[in-house]
């Protein structure tokens, strides 16, 4: 899952984007509004973590402009406890959840999970699954049926954008964007030497699900 981070206090910014990132998500920080805006409009995260004040457009302005644009990534706000009214100002503008300044690690994790909790079929809050075959967070591998997988976090995080979107053909553009970011000089056959180590490793566990080639385009979960 790939997560943007508009923030403004560097501490903080890089402190929240080490804590994603050991909990297995890619995050792109931006330190000012404007930065984070057009981060934001490319549509490219599964999330994004917003601060209010900021430098440059603040996070209630950013918001709003994105849902004007039909940008309907979910948004967790971040607040000062003194900011109550641009709390409510945010929900209005379609934040999805806000969290308040200073908060635990725990609370953070549990507000982002809830945030990114849409797409694919979810086992529990570590795990998500299809057709059986089980993707562990916590353990970065695959299952099926007790049997498992270690993956690298290139192919944990392919297998998670796979499972997140079943059955439906990823063009390869749309991966490299979500996983090396879209400003990356990767090319097609390296996602092609990570998706022929996650087919080996899927039929080393024998799980009934395929990787298949749509020739030219990009990748299903079948
Ligand atoms: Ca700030």
């Amino acid at each position: 899952m790939k997560l943007l981070v508009v923030e403004d206090e560097m501490q903080l910014a890089d402190a929240l984007s080490e804590i994603l990132k050991r909990n297995m998500y890619s995050v792109d920080v931006a330190y000012d509004g404007n930065e984070g805006l057009d981060n934001a409009l490319t549509g490219l995260y599964d999330g994004i973590i917003l601060d209010i004040m900021l430098p440059g457009m603040n996070g209630i302005d950013i918001l709003r402009t994105l849902r004007a644009a039909k940008v309907n990534t979910p948004v967790l706000l971040l607040t000062a406890r003194s900011e109550i009214e641009d709390k409510i100002n945010g929900l209005d503008c379609g934040a999805d959840d806000y969290l308040t300044k200073p908060f635990i690690t725990g609370e953070l994790l549990a507000r982002v999970r809830a945030m990114t909790r849409r797409k694919g079929e979810i086992v529990d809050d570590n795990s998500m699954g299809f057709n059986g075959l089980e993707l562990h967070k916590n353990t970065c591998s695959i299952s099926w049926k007790g049997n498992d997988v270690k993956l690298s976090l290139k192919e944990f995080q392919i297998m998670e954008l796979l499972m997140a979107n079943p059955k439906q053909i990823l063009p390869k553009e749309r991966i490299i964007e979500k996983i090396w970011g879209y400003e990356s000089d990767v090319e097609y056959n390296n996602i092609e030497v990570y998706i022929s180590f996650l087919r080996k490793k899927i039929s080393a566990i024998s799980a009934p699900v395929q990787i298949k080639t749509a020739r030219g385009i990009g990748y299903s979960l079948e």
